[in-house]
């Protein structure tokens, strides 16, 4: 057992030593320290930090903006940064860059499918089945495409520290 204390509100959690501590935050939202001090006055209900949603919005903007721009480069250098800015935790960071390549490169295709119906050259009657199968083809590689490059992200982040 290891005592983790809110850097915010100063409550005190009990985790097993083999929990991460990246995983959790105080009820409050505060990041979790470990302490020295063993003496737990009670125990409080503590849940899973699972989604960090400033971080995955904003990289669900950029992966949208770089996978339009780019395509599958964009969605490759924008779920690196996601993973690499979620935290230290590999599968927190495939989490987040599976959402934000899905979610991202959802954007990104349809920005480029209006711009296609929009322009008069397509008159291919085909044209709309093909659109929608590239369009699920296209967000799963995408999606699958950032579980990869935000795990590789955090990674590079644990190495880093
Ligand atoms: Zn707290």
């Amino acid at each position: 057992m290891v005592i983790a204390k809110c850097r915010e509100c100063e409550k005190e959690y009990q985790l097993n030593s083999s929990d991460n501590l990246g995983d959790f935050q105080c009820e409050c939202g505060g990041e979790l320290d470990y302490v020295d001090d063993f003496e737990v006055k009670n125990e409080n209900s503590i849940k899973m930090k699972r989604i960090h949603w400033n971080t995955l919005i904003l990289g669900i903007i950029v992966t949208a903006f770089l996978g339009f721009l780019l395509g599958l480069i964009g969605i490759i250098i924008a779920t690196l940064c996601v993973g690499y800015s979620v935290d230290k935790n590999y599968k927190n960071g495939a989490v987040h860059g599976a959402l934000a390549g899905f979610i991202g490169g959802f954007i990104a295709v349809n920005i480029g499918n209006v711009i296609n119906i929009i322009l008069p050259s397509n008159t291919n009657t085909e044209f709309g089945l093909l659109l929608i199968t590239g369009t699920l083809i296209g967000i799963t590689i995408y999606g699958f495409t950032g579980a990869i490059c935000g795990a590789i992200g955090a990674f590079i982040k644990q190495k880093r520290s």
